[in-house]
């Protein structure tokens, strides 16, 4: 029954911007402070109060526009959307209509598949409503309304739950590359509404979409497609019709529910906003911005496969986060050896980072190059050059003077090394005689019996070369 059918989905996404203060007034733009204190008059919306637009918001849509290939609107008009509901206190939004900021462009899937944006536009944030029991009722906080959003919305080219949550990472990574946005989906930083429709297969015929909210993680994006996707089909197979209404997705029980029919956008009577101009883009601001923009993860993906020759594992995990990255490219420019340094960063250097804490990478890119660059000149053993590692981690500081401070470096003479192998030889007659018959095995306990001996600093090759002249 699904194999006869194709599904349309098309997504907005909403993301709150990376600035300091709320996009109409100078109130903080700040998660998890106490309930209605970053609030003025103007982002509750008293009469009278007239709002004034955040530069920074606007230079951030644009850089988000940027990321994704978008046309920038040389004029750009703020509007009114009208709706009555409590969590927006002068009862419309401010938000953008006929000229967005930000046009057309698209992500590229792995595939190869372009998925169109038709637009991003900058609006305002609502207030959050608290749904308590019912003798308190719900209690609104406003701290969040006024927060500068972009809502990024997508042609319906998306044919999959898995394409659709592809696309969703694709569009966080390059506004987190960017310092754009930080996305947190916990937070409500970042939030997807999912259109979606079926039609029987290869028909050119749209059926009637849905509109399904209150997706927080990409799980529930993925869980709400598959879920309202069967929900349409079996309706359409029982005979039913598909009706255009909103629904909401409850994640607990994996299901979604009505919750209004779907509104058009005559129904909230856009108009564009007397308090505000309209708004003129300069090209050279534009192009100003562009140069800012980091390197985006795609670009970065193409030249550690094609540049760097290093395999996907590695790509993926030097990729998954933007500090992991950046601590790559910036050791590359002291120690121009990518797939050592990207062994010794995922082997040596990740295990020590603290999971459950903000993201951070636990030493200086300089200070790990210094390490290796040690170790290529062999002054420390593979074990020793670890061990560094995890004492620069612990303490911080200069890579060299750990090294001197802790005795890591490889200092010894050969004679002290030649020394140590004929007192082990002495006191081991017996592993001695096995040598003759097993000598690859019985060299490895010598020259980890040396190695101990040595703290490490004498060099194996050195030991086996030694060996040989003993033994055999
Ligand atoms: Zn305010």
């Amino acid at each position: 029954m699904r194999e006869d059918y194709d599904v349309v989905i098309g997504l907005e996404v909403h993301a709150e911007l990376n600035t300091n203060t709320k996009v109409f007034c100078s109130c903080p733009n700040h998660f998890g402070s106490d309930t209605n204190t970053n609030c003025c008059p103007v982002c509750i919306g008293l009469p009278g109060a007239l709002p004034i637009l955040n530069k920074r918001a606007v230079e951030l849509t644009i850089k988000a526009g940027l990321c994704m290939g978008c046309r920038i609107n040389d004029i750009a008009v703020f509007e009114r959307k009208n709706y009555f509901y409590p969590d927006l206190s002068k009862a419309y939004q401010i938000s953008q209509l006929e000229r967005p900021i930000c046009i057309g462009g698209g992500v590229q899937l792995d595939s190869g598949k372009f998925i169109r944006l038709n637009r991003i536009h900058l609006e305002e944030d609502a207030g959050k409503l608290i749904h308590k029991n019912a003798s308190i009722g719900t209690l609104i906080d406003y701290n969040r309304g006024g927060v500068p959003l972009i809502e990024m919305v997508s042609e319906p080219d998306i044919t999959s739950a898995d394409e659709a949550v592809e696309y969703l990472n694709k569009l966080r990574n390059n506004l987190v590359y960017a310092g754009i946005a930080e996305c947190k989906m916990e937070q409500g930083g970042m939030r997807c509404d999912v259109n979606l429709s079926v039609k029987k297969k290869g028909s050119n015929e749209l059926g009637t979409r849905t509109e399904m909210k209150n997706l927080n993680s990409f799980r529930s994006v993925q869980r709400a497609i598959e879920y309202e996707t069967m929900r349409q089909i079996e309706l359409v197979e029982a005979g039913g019709v598909v009706r255009q209404e909103t629904r909401k997705w409850d994640d607990e029980k994996g299901e979604s529910f009505s919750m209004r029919s779907k509104e058009s956008a005559n129904d909230y009577r856009y108009f564009p906003d007397p308090d505000l101009l309209s708004v003129k883009i300069e090209r050279d601001l534009v192009e100003k911005l562009k140069a800012e923009l980091p390197k985006l993860p795609m670009e970065r993906r193409k030249i550690y496969l094609e540049e760097y020759s290093l395999p996907e594992y590695d790509v993926d995990i030097l990729l998954s986060q933007k500090e992991i990255s950046d601590f790559f490219d910036e050791a590359l420019t002291y120690y121009n050896e990518p797939k050592t340094l990207a062994n010794w960063i995922m082997t040596e250097v990740l295990k020590y980072v603290k999971t459950e804490e903000e993201f951070k990478m636990p030493l200086k890119a300089k200070e790990l190059t210094e390490v290796l660059k040690m170790y290529d000149q062999k002054a420390l053993s593979q074990a020793n050059a670890k061990s560094l590692i995890e004492k620069l981690i612990n303490e911080g500081g200069d890579a060299k003077e750990l090294a001197k401070k802790y005795n890591l470096i490889n200092d010894i003479s050969d004679d002290a090394v030649e020394e140590a192998l004929k007192q082990i030889i002495e006191a081991n007659p017996k592993a001695r005689e096995d040598y003759k018959v097993n000598p690859d095995k019985i060299s490895t306990f010598f020259v980890g019996q040396v190695m101990r001996a040595t703290k490490g600093k004498a060099n194996p090759d050195k030991v086996k070369e030694l060996l040989n002249k003993y033994l055999n």
